[in-house]
């Protein structure tokens, strides 16, 4: 009888539970990808992250052809196009990696209902998280909303399991499962073809993730605390796109970094997308609603276009935005420091609420992450899980004497004319945010603005 493994964010066959199992079942194996954009709630794929995707799966059927098997694609709504599969293989076992978005879960809890009423067995297996975000709660039996009792909780928890080594062989699936031709879907941009930056930069998929965690730990980890937040030093794993797709698992990365002896700071960077992903399992609307209540009542101004654009573009006159806005257009990615230092202004300075730069980032990250991309932009704007103050805001300026120092972050990434005037005085503009955040405590609307309703 075949067995059915759903790949879904964990596209690599080493450390991957769910395609263990179907393997050491020694009988034929459909491995299948499924597009799917239309499951109720599941939130569409930004335009970078297609990009990736289509690499990422490039990669990973040339993997399994290399062992025998073959990757299985399919585009629809996953409720309807998963039992299609089974039925059409045989099938009499499914098993697939759990996901943690609201969506999602009920998407694979009915599905799950579906098959085993039909008498199949269907499995689901922990893989992309560390720990299983049920696990993890305080004294009180409640989530977690302030990082460091998290993660040390996390670290007083029986350690993550060891990574499983990937299957010698694929087991043929049966030949009559057809596949979609990966070109079809339409993933790559073709006019105009804006992936140049992003083709340079980055090799998608499970070999050249490998790769990078290795160069990682033996050459750069060492001055990963010195350098990680100067953007110019490239001082960072650069991995977050890989486990945002599961090229790599959290347990590869821990183990391999710890055998490494790498640093705890850097363990402690993986222990945020734990918590990020632990508080959207929590909280699944993270990128629509304020964690902080209070915070529906923030008198945001009217949105302006012309700023916005502006922030867009890379061309606000305020040069480490405009370096970092610039670099995630061109590369698909922008460093930590700066996504901090861009966001802070989009919400501090320009008043522009959180949930216009979460959706741009969505669209030009190759990391977009369901969890680490909402919960970010709620830490940076005051409303989220153990967020920076409101009243903290970023100089950018200031930002940039310190983490910059030799402008070189700036001037690999320069916008054209270098005198370009910023669009907003960063004073003023602190004060006004500063204003806007009294208000909302309160609780009046400020001034400039109207209620929020979000
Ligand atoms: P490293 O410093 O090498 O860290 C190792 C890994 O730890 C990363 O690969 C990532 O998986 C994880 N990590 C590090 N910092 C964070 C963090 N603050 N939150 C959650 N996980 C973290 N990260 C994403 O993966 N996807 C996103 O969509 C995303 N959106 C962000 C939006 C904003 C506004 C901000 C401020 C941060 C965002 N981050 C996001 C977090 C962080 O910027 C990136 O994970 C990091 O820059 C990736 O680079 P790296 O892999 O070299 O990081």
């Amino acid at each position: 009888m075949t067995s059915l493994v759903w790949l879904r964010d964990d596209l690599r066959i080493a450390d991957n539970p769910a395609l263990h199992a179907a393997v050491a079942r020694g009988e034929p194996v459909v491995v299948l990808f499924v597009l799917d954009e239309q499951s109720p709630g599941i939130r569409p794929l930004g335009s970078a992250a297609r990009w990736w995707l289509h690499g990422s799966l490039t990669a990973l059927a040339a993997t399994l052809a290399a062992r025998g098997g073959t990757l299985v694609l399919r585009r629809g709504p996953a409720a309807i196009v998963v039992p299609d599969v089974v039925h059409e293989a045989g099938a009499s076992a499914v098993f697939w990696n759990r996901r943690y978005g609201g969506p999602e879960r009920e998407v694979d809890a009915g599905i799950k209902a579906r098959l085993r009423a039909d008498g199949l067995e269907a499995m689901s297996f922990a893989a992309s998280l560390l720990h299983e975000p049920w696990t993890v709660r305080t004294g009180a039996g409640t989530p977690y909303a302030v990082f460091t009792p998290f993660w040390n909780a996390c670290l007083a928890a029986p350690p993550p399991r060891r990574p499983l080594p990937e299957p010698a062989e694929m087991p043929a699936p049966p030949p009559e499962v057809g596949s979609d031709d990966l070109d079809a879907w339409d993933l790559l941009p073709q006019r105009p073809d804006w992936a140049a930056g992003l083709r340079k930069r980055w090799s998608p998929g499970e070999p050249a993730a490998h790769d990078r965690l290795r160069t990682f730990l033996d050459e750069d980890s060492a001055g990963y605390d010195r350098a990680r937040d100067e953007p110019a030093a490239e001082a960072t794993s650069l991995l977050s796109p890989r486990l945002r797709w599961g090229e790599l698992s959290p347990h590869q990365v821990w183990h391999a970094a710890i055998a490494a002896g790498a640093p705890a700071t850097f363990l402690r960077e993986l222990g945020w997308r734990e918590f990020a992903w632990h508080t959207l399992f929590h909280a699944p609307d993270l990128a629509t609603r304020n964690l902080r209540p209070e915070f529906d009542r923030f008198p945001w101004p009217e949105p302006s276009a012309a700023a916005r654009d502006a922030w867009q573009r890379g061309s606000t006159g305020i040069a480490l935005v405009d370096a970092g806005m610039r670099e995630l257009w061109h590369t698909g990615f922008m460093h930590n420091r700066v996504r901090m230092v861009a966001a802070s202004f989009l919400v501090k300075n320009l008043l522009v609420h959180w949930r216009h730069g979460e959706t741009w980032f969505w669209d030009t990250l190759v990391d977009a992450d369901p969890a680490a991309n909402p919960f970010n932009w709620q830490w940076v704007a005051g409303s989220g899980a153990d967020a920076a103050p409101y009243f903290r805001v970023f100089n950018p300026d200031l930002q940039r004497t310190k983490f910059d120092p030799d402008g070189a972050y700036v001037a690999r990434w320069a916008a054209a004319p270098a005198s370009l005037p910023p669009i907003v005085d960063l004073r003023a503009t602190r004060q006004a945010a500063l204003a806007a955040y009294d208000s909302m405590r309160r609780g009046m609307p400020g001034a400039a603005g109207r209620l929020q309703s979000a």
